[in-house]
């Protein structure tokens, strides 16, 4: 899931002319935050760009990275996806929809679909001004669907809540 050599080109020089124009301190281990992010369609967490982080700078602490990737957030450089207490970072700048496995939470962007082409709920419109609609699909990935079968046989207890008492 990484990015395209040019594509990760293109998000950092626009990193590096944002901090330009909003007067940003480009720090070596700031523009390491970034390019965490901005090199993988993995859409990390906190703790996923630490680690990346840390393989320059072994002694960045995630206090750190977490400032910077909300600084990156206020820049409009780096969208977020999840809760907060579990947010994910997403370098993906184009408006785009997301489908989320709920077994191995890995995210895949959705790009084919036009955003704006969504209507928001009518009840929505009257709330306030709508900035952006974000769709976020969740399911179970062909990879997840694969190793439940080779795991159980499909029984109707496997797709139902039902716990299953040990034999
Ligand atoms: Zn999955
Ligand atoms: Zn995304």
């Amino acid at each position: 899931m990484q990015v395209q050599a040019i594509e990760l080109q293109k998000r950092i020089d626009r990193f590096q002319e944002l901090c330009r124009t909003r007067g940003v301190r480009l720090t070596p281990q700031r523009l390491e935050v970034f390019r965490a992010v901005a090199a993988s369609s993995a859409h990390p967490d906190a703790e996923m760009v630490l680690r990346g982080v840390q393989k320059r700078f072994p002694n960045v602490s995630l206090d750190t990275v977490y400032r910077t990737l909300w600084m990156l957030n206020d820049l409009g450089l780096v969208g977020t996806l999840g809760r907060r207490d579990s947010v994910r970072f997403d370098a993906e700048s184009r408006p785009h929809h997301h489908y989320v496995c709920r077994r191995c939470q890995r995210v895949w962007d959705l790009m084919e679909h036009n955003p704006t082409a969504f209507a928001p709920p009518g009840e929505a419109t009257k709330l306030g001004t709508i900035q952006e609609v974000r769709l976020e699909v969740q399911g179970v990935c062909t990879d997840c669907e694969k190793t439940d079968k080779a795991k159980r046989p499909p029984s109707k207890a496997a797709r139902t809540k039902t716990t299953r008492t040990p034999s």
